[in-house]
Parts: C-alpha cells; structure tokens; sequence
C-alpha cells in the first residue's frame, strides 16, 4: 500500500504477504458502512480507490459480481 495511511484494523496480509484492505466474509471491504454505503475511512482511503472512478468499466464489473453473488 506504499504510503497509504490505513488504520491496521481494517487490513491484512494477503497469500503473498502483501498488505491489502480487509474484505468481510462475503467479501466487502471492512472499511464499508453497509447501512450509507460511503467508506468509513473516505479521508484515509487508499490511493487505489482514490483512483477508481466511480461509473467506470472496472466500477461497473465489481458491481455486477457484487449482485450476482
Ligand atoms: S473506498 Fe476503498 S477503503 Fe473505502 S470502502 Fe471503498 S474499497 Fe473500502
């Protein structure tokens, strides 16, 4: 996460040791308010969401894995 500010809580280490956001057991991120949908940490987000645009291709396919589950 290079210079990410992430509290520790809402991250863990993935299968190559690298660390990423912390996904719940349906596989939403932890940082996600479920009842507003905003991100918790929205200030401290990191810089991989800040680069993802909202409406975009990449948006739209994790939005339709996210229903189809
Ligand atoms: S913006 Fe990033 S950190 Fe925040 S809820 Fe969405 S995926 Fe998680």
């Amino acid at each position: 996460m290079g210079d990410d500010d992430i509290p520790p809580e809402l991250t863990e280490q993935d299968r190559w040791d690298g660390w990423v956001m912390a996904r719940l057991a349906d596989g939403w991120c932890a940082a996600l308010d479920r009842n507003t949908m905003l991100c918790t940490i929205y200030e401290r987000r990191p810089v991989i969401c800040r680069d993802y645009q909202v409406g975009d291709s990449d948006c739209i396919g994790e939005r339709l894995q996210l229903s189809a589950a």
